[in-house]
């Protein structure tokens, strides 16, 4: 695996050892492995699949144990970077079915890392106040700023989701969100955002048992949504529109992320390493003092 830092190497941890022996079970980079390829169809994805892992569930729960240190760290020199002038920012954008576990994503991967720096949204129907905007109103205004992690938990996406699905607008309507939504993210991209989208693919089956423990369990009725199985019971025509969304707005700089849900340890690894690899890509390292350090240090000493 690429992307330990070379100007400005990071600690190193008694992890290390465990860290590079657990690493190798990638046979690729998850970014490339996940990635959304033109000829992929989602309708035949093994959802229960570790695609380019072949390690376990322990190994796969140890590694992710592992990243906790880089990522927080990495996380840190973001927020040290956006309170110092940089423009950088991360925005996961999470996607995925009703159960395909994007709240097991924010606690289990996101949780790693510092909560101050974290700027997390979730999108429901729109509110009276976001409905009397353009859809991407609601999106803007949620982006992280410099030096945050941003988390969308659904997005701007739900827009030629549920609104395809259950024919919220025209066609043609939806259908020109694809181009718009590819020049909203070009632009973001560009003022310095590197975007994570991950879409989370859990298989009807595995949809269906985890719905059945929401109704037999009394501390997770509170999970459960009558609604879930109007949703449920559209699962082939949610493909369908996933599989659109895929092909029309994967781009270079906005790819997205076809990632196996129904081993939720093998969806928080690969996160966690998509995270990873965007902060890696920034390079960071700290910022240098807005000051003069000796002077302070004598200042400081004059103080008694
Ligand atoms: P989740 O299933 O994500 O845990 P939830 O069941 O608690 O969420 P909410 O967060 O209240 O429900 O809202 C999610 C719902 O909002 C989803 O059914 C989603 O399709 C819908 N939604 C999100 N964005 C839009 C949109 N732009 N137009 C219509 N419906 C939307």
């Amino acid at each position: 695996m690429s992307g330990r830092h070379s100007k400005h190497d990071l600690e190193r941890t008694p992890d290390d050892d465990i860290l590079r022996d657990l690493e190798k079970r990638w046979d690729d980079a998850p970014s490339r492995v996940l990635r959304w390829r033109k000829d992929q169809d989602v309708h035949d994805l093994d959802c229960d699949g570790t695609p380019g892992w072949d390690g376990d569930r322990d190994d796969g729960e140890r590694l992710v144990a592992a990243r906790a240190a880089e990522l927080s760290e990495l996380q840190e020199r973001l927020f040290a970077d956006g309170r110092t002038g940089g423009n950088r920012s991360v925005l996961l954008v999470l996607q995925g079915l009703d159960t395909s576990g994007k709240g097991g994503i924010v606690r289990h991967v996101v949780g790693l890392v510092d909560p101050q720096g974290v700027a997390h949204r979730a999108f429901g129907v729109p509110t009276p106040e976001e409905a009397a905007h353009g859809y991407l109103w609601r999106i803007r205004n949620a982006l992280p700023q410099p030096g945050y992690l941003g988390v969308f938990d659904r997005s701007h996406y739900e827009q030629v989701l549920v609104v395809r699905v259950d024919g919220l607008e025209p066609e043609e309507t939806w259908r020109a969100h694809y181009d718009e939504i590819n020049a909203f993210e070009a632009e973001i991209a560009a003022a310095g955002t590197a975007i994570v989208k991950v879409a989370l693919m859990v298989s009807r089956d595995e949809q269906k048992a985890r719905l059945r423990e929401r109704l037999e369990r009394p501390d997770k009725y509170w999970k459960y949504n009558p609604g879930d199985l109007k949703t449920r019971a559209r699962f082939g025509d949610y493909l369908d529109a996933y599989q659109e969304a895929f092909e029309r707005t994967s781009t270079d700089v906005a790819p997205w992320h076809v990632v196996p849900a129904d081993k939720k340890w093998f969806a928080r690894l690969a996160v966690t390493e998509l995270v990873l690899d965007a902060l890696r890509s920034f390079d960071l390292g700290w910022p240098p003092a807005g000051f003069d350090v000796e002077e302070q240090l004598r200042l400081l000493d004059e103080t008694g």
